[in-house]
């Protein structure tokens, strides 16, 4: 192909490959252990195999509805009632959309003009700044304290300016592993009472919250639910990421925009996959009981780097182990991260590449959605650094 002469003025001039692209593929090319890229390496349950399977045998194979298919949303909306004592008419404020990614940002693409102000706290979930920015918005930032990774909500109060249209929250959080506490949400809702900011919350990570603590949906809280975008992915619940299939909870004032923009851009959402997952939903202790099993994950990864000399952080939620290496070594994340995967087979994820400066603190991030052998594998390799 000859190449395009004309010169592009880029949209994103900042933005390269995400990194988790990148560690994934430098883990393969290295025939490492991928602690980088959060992805289980084990299968989904076989039931949801079989209902795919089952429902592209029975020919629903054409567009489903745009919003989703009503199983789905219906399902949807009784986990929301059950759990989060929410009431989301499935017909006008549950939107079935091709992953969470997409559902977030597309909630930003439906709210966010130029110059419009969108706060975020960092470090931030990669697609964040992006989807703000080639919005045209502006992102804000506040800080999350290390080392626990907790909110000075006075910081926030004074991030919020009269352009700040949009504020995103992401709990359980997705790179510190840090959750939200009810208190959390009682300042945002306080604070936001007398503006028109709306909230987009990325809860993800929803059913994989430890020690016994419950996940703090928005949803949970009336005041803050009538103003935001709640979003989820089914590919962290079920195991099966590659099926990218994620909702949007928010009211039906909201919602309405909201499916104006998704109905010209992904329009549906793949119809078998929505069927497969309307039917599993039934079995309730699948999410019910992914807490469990990922916080026996993490202890398992904890046990094994014990004796190492890196040192863990709190991980009270999402399937991420962070561990500071200060007392290994003073090289950066980025160099430490490609060195222990293309030296010593195991890969991880730099944190500092989830803020715009690289931060004092030296932390590396490592994904325990892995089966013991890898993990055992892994924590061996470390235990030598
Ligand atoms: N938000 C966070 C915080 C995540 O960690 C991820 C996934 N890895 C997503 C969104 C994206 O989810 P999906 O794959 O459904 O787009
Ligand atoms: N969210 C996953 C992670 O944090 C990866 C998703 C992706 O590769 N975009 O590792």
């Amino acid at each position: 192909m000859p190449h395009f002469s004309k010169p592009i003025a880029s949209k994103l001039p900042q933005v390269g490959t995400t990194i988790f692209t990148v560690m994934s593929r430098l883990a393969a090319e290295h025939n490492a252990i991928n602690l980088s890229q959060g992805f289980p390496d084990f299968d989904c349950a076989p039931q949801l195999r079989a209902l795919l399977t089952k429902y592209i045998n029975a020919g629903v194979n054409q567009y489903p509805p745009m919003a989703g298919i009503a199983p789905l949303r219906e399902a949807i909306a009784e986990k929301a009632r059950e759990l989060y004592g929410a009431a989301y008419d499935p017909e006008h404020e549950i939107t079935v959309v091709p992953g969470a990614t997409y559902g977030i940002f597309t909630a930003i693409a439906t709210l966010i003009r130029p110059a419009d102000e969108v706060i975020l706290f960092e470090p931030a979930y990669d697609s964040y700044a992006p989807s703000v920015e080639v919005n045209g918005g502006r992102p804000v930032y506040v800080q999350l304290k290390f080392p626990d990774y907790s909110i000075d909500w006075r910081e926030v109060q004074n991030a919020i300016t009269p352009r700040t249209r949009m504020i995103v929250i992401n709990t359980p959080n997705n790179p510190t592993a840090s959750v939200f506490s009810a208190e959390d949400l009682r300042m945002l809702d306080g604070m936001l009472e007398r503006t028109g900011i709306v909230v987009v919350s990325d809860e993800v990570y929803e059913h994989i919250v430890f020690d016994g603590h419950r996940h703090q949906s928005i949803a949970r809280f009336p005041g803050l639910a009538a103003r935001s975008f709640v979003v989820s992915s089914f590919g962290k619940t079920y195991h099966v990421t590659g099926w990218k299939t994620g909702y949007v909870l928010a009211p039906r004032e909201l919602t309405a925009e909201f499916r104006k923009v998704h109905q010209f851009n992904a329009f549906v959402t793949n119809g078998p996959v929505q069927y497969a997952l309307a039917e599993h939903m039934k079995d309730k202790d699948a999410y019910l009981s992914l807490a469990a099993f990922y916080q026996k994950k993490r202890d398992f990864f904890l046990d094994g780097v014990k004796v190492s000399r890196f040192r863990p952080l709190p991980s009270r939620g999402t399937f991420f182990q962070n561990l500071c290496y200060d007392a290994i070594s003073d090289e950066k994340d980025t160099d430490l991260a490609i060195r222990l995967t293309t030296e010593r087979g195991v890969a991880s994820i730099p944190v500092s590449v989830f803020y715009r400066e690289p931060p004092a603190h030296k932390v590396l991030r490592f994904c325990f959605a892995k089966s013991e052998e890898t993990l055992a594998r892994g924590a061996e390799i470390l235990c030598n650094i």
